[in-house]
C-alpha cells in the first residue's frame, strides 16, 4: 500500500509565532521536537558555542534525561528528598527545562542541514558494502493487518489465517533499519521521506 499524504513525515516546522499556524500545526510540532530531542545533536564544530552556554545545555539535559526515561520513581524520591520538593514541584521543574529546550530549538538553534548520506548510529555502517544481512538500509513502518473471524468456539476464537492490509489505517512508527547490525534507528532530523 502506498502511505497516505498524513503518514508521510512532513518536518518543516511552522515558525514562533507564524500566523498561519494553527492550534493543532504547533502542537504536533511541538511533539515533532519532543521526539526528537533524543536524537538533536549540538556538538557540531560551528555550533561549539551553543555548546558552551549553560542557559541552553542545563534544560536540555533535564529535558533529555526525562526524555530518556532516566527519571523513575525511585530516582524521582532520591531527588525530592535531596532537594526538600514534593513530587508535584519536582514535576514542574521538568515541566519548566522541557517547556525551555522546546523555546530554545525553535528559536535559537540553527535550522539543521539535513545529513548528506545515511549512517547507522549503532555501528556506524554507511550501508555501501555487502553484509551478511545485504546491504544498505530499510524503511520499516508498522501496518494494520486484518482477518475474517470465523467463529467463537467454546473459548476460541477462530481466524482466518490470510490476512489483507487495512488500507484505512495509516502507518506508523516509522523508522531505519541497518542492514549490518539489523539495529533500528529514527529517521535523522532533517529528512523528509517521499515515496516512488
Ligand atoms: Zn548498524
Amino acid at each position: 500500500m502506498l502511505p497516505t499524504a498524513q503518514s508521510i513525515r512532513a518536518i518543516n516546522l511552522p515558525t514562533h509565532g507564524e500566523p498561519s499556524a494553527s492550534r493543532a500545526e504547533r502542537f504536533a510540532a511541538e511533539l515533532e521536537l519532543k521526539q526528537r530531542s533524543l536524537t538533536t545533536s549540538m556538538q557540531a564544530p560551528n555550533e561549539s558555542s551553543l555548546w558552551q552556554r549553560n542557559d541552553v545545555q542545563y534544560p536540555r539535559l533535564i529535558a533529555e534525561l526525562h526524555a530518556a526515561g532516566a527519571l523513575n520513581e525511585s530516582t524521582r524520591a532520591l531527588i525530592c528528598d535531596s532537594m526538600d520538593l514534593e513530587a508535584a514541584e519536582l514535576n514542574e521543574l521538568i515541566d519548566r527545562a522541557e517547556t525551555d529546550w522546546t523555546r530554545i530549538k525553535q528559536t535559537i538553534l540553527p535550522a539543521s542541514q539535513p545529513p548528506k548520506r545515511l549512517q547507522c548510529p549503532i555501528c556506524r555502517y554507511n550501508g555501501k558494502k555487502e553484509t551478511a544481512n545485504g546491504r544498505g538500509f530499510r524503511y520499516l513502518s508498522n501496518q494494520t493487518t486484518w482477518r475474517e473471524i470465523q467463529s467463537l468456539k467454546n473459548g476460541i476464537l477462530l481466524i482466518e489465517g490470510r490476512f489483507e492490509i487495512y488500507d484505512e489505517d495509516t502507518e506508523t512508527g516509522e523508522r531505519l533499519e541497518c542492514r549490518s547490525c539489523l539495529s533500528e534507528f529514527p529517521i535523522p532530523p532533517g529528512i523528509q521521506t517521499d515515496f516512488c
